[in-house]
């Protein structure tokens, strides 16, 4: 072996057993420790990503998602780990789980909306394992993170070796999201790294899900909003809707209507501005008529508690 492949070789294990019902389709399963053992197998040939699982296995044993021959386990890649902060910018690691950024003090003191949207996240044993890479890379519309994340303007990095040497790139994750499940992420990248911005420490936000239950339910609709209120009025407002779109989304005629003006003098154009911004569809989960008025009746709730900060 020359020391190209030496240093890059990725430790190889027997495929596991698969309760998920298409063992037969992987031939090889990776487990890499290290970020370039991970993209020379991504840059090798087609292979699926299994993080926490907790999106890949249940769609797998639906149907909805086949396993490409090989499948690599990513989570002992310490370069995806961990969260920290560095002039001005905070890093989320993609295996960084719901669990992680829970517990995470400047999340809890700078991020609300996303610590919001951690705390409501399925049940104790599913936010242990699942992973903010896992969330962004499935592309939910309904993801929860994605919601609060847009509010506060992240990127995704990603990362490859497409022509031998490492190579990244960074998106903004309103571009990443592309359609229902779809991304922007091509086949030999890797998503590495959330970042974003830190918010000034005035800069307020909350995130909303509605659902059938409280708890363990994807959203009907989620809602979230970030400004910098000042007397009654939003600066630098932000809104951000979850499941009434083809991907989450930024809402940036309902953010127009808001600047810099008094809530309570805004807010019926803002819910107007809202109603044309989405387009939901009725599903199993709401109907589009109780999304829309969903919508309406929550972020007029929502706005009215931002304006009183
Ligand atoms: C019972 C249940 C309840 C749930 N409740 C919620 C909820 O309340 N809110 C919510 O938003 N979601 C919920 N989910 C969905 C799921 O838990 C989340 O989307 C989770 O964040 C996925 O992360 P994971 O690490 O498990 O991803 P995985 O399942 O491992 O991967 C998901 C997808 O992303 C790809 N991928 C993962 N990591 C990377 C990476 N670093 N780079 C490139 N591609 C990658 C995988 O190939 C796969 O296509 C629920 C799921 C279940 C089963």
């Amino acid at each position: 072996m020359n020391e190209h492949l030496r240093s890059t070789a990725v430790e190889r294990e027997p495929a596991p057993p698969t309760p998920w019902g298409a063992a037969d389709e992987i031939a090889t399963y990776l487990a890499p420790r290290s970020l370039d053992a991970a993209l020379e197998a991504l840059r090798a040939g087609p292979v699926t990503i299994l993080a926490g699982g907790t999106d890949l296995m249940p769609q797998s044993k639906t149907g909805r998602a086949r396993f490409h021959p090989t499948l690599m386990n990513i989570r002992r890649i310490p370069e995806l780990q961990g969260i920290g902060e560095a002039s001005g910018m905070v890093r989320f690691g993609a295996l960084a789980t719901m669990t992680d950024l829970l517990e995470n003090a400047l999340v809890r003191s700078r991020f609300n909306a996303l610590w919001q949207a951690c705390d409501c996240f399925a049940s104790d044993q599913l936010r242990n394992v699942a992973t903010i890479g896992g969330n962004i890379c499935n592309a939910s519309p309904a993801g929860d993170t994605l919601v609060p994340l847009l509010v506060f303007d992240a990127h995704v990095v990603l990362a490859s070796k497409a022509d031998g040497t490492l190579a990244t790139r960074t998106v903004p994750l309103r571009d990443f999201l592309v359609g229902p499940g779809r991304t922007s992420r091509r086949p030999d990248e890797l998503l590495t790294a959330v970042e974003v911005p830190l918010p000034n420490e005035r800069f307020v936000s909350a995130f909303y899900k509605a659902g059938a239950r409280p708890a363990l339910d994807i959203s009907a609709i989620s809602i979230g909003v970030g400004a910098n209120p000042a007397a009654g009025a939003l600066n630098d407002a932000r809104i951000a809707f979850g499941a009434v779109a083809p991907t989450a989304i930024r809402a940036p005629r309902t953010e127009a209507t808001l600047e810099g003006r008094l809530v309570a003098e805004t807010i019926e154009p803002a819910l107007k501005a809202a109603d044309d911004e989405i387009s939901p569809i009725s599903d199993v989960r709401a109907s589009a008529w109780y999304r829309r008025e969903l919508i309406r009746n929550v972020l007029r709730g929502m706005l009215e508690n931002v304006g009183q900060c």
